[in-house]
């Protein structure tokens, strides 16, 4: 499945939290967050469905997260680990697979030595689109970049593939990005309709 598109370097970047999975609310930070436990993990309506038609109609997909809530003290690497084990196991049980899924841990005001500071590939450095486009032979311009934030379209203007800006899955204004996405779609079942044209 989706080795037809692989040969012609075409794949679909896909970001998780707010794309694929809900966002959850923190109480202690007042934020919408990345989920903290296997239990917090929501599947977004229609997310499962757009990505089995876009792996039926042969498009490869990845993903790309920032995940730095450990560097931020905020959870173990162990729990990250098992919520993206747990969204995989989601994801296989409907017959999609991921070719790669491409987890940044750090950050720049993170605590936790090792974890902290500058990174290469924290988004919206296009680093990972770069690691997939050298491991995979993707042309990076046959791919579409799929986030709900500013710094996903940011990634993928950098590698210069296409994009599209889903919409926030909570209540909080939607940061535009600048300069724009090519497309801005309410989720990801209507940017799949964008991608299939
Ligand atoms: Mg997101
Ligand atoms: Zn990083």
């Amino acid at each position: 499945m989706g080795d037809e598109r692989l040969t012609s370097g075409m794949a679909v970047f896909l970001d998780r939290d707010g794309v694929i999975n809900r966002n959850v609310f923190n109480l202690a930070t007042g934020a919408y967050e990345s989920p903290h436990s296997v239990e917090d993990v929501v599947l977004l309506p229609g997310a499962l469905d757009a990505l089995a038609r876009l792996q039926t109609a042969g498009w490869p997909l990845f993903l790309i997260s920032n995940q730095p809530d450990h560097a931020l003290g905020k959870a173990s690497l162990e729990t990250i680990k098992a919520i993206h084990a747990e969204i995989a196991t989601r994801l296989a049980a409907a017959n999609i697979a991921l070719r790669e899924a491409y987890y940044c841990y750090h950050h720049p005001n993170g605590r936790l030595a090792g974890y902290s500071g500058p990174c290469v590939c924290r988004k919206p450095s296009p680093y990972f689109l770069h690691q997939a486009q050298a491991a995979h032979g993707l042309d990076l311009a046959a791919c579409w970049m799929v986030g709900d934030r500013a710094t996903d379209i940011a990634c993928g203007q950098a590698g210069g593939l296409r994009t599209i800006q889903v919409a926030p899955d909570h209540p909080a204004a939607l940061v535009p990005a600048v300069p724009p996405p090519d497309h801005q779609a309410r989720d990801l079942w209507e940017a799949v309709e964008i991608i299939l044209g």
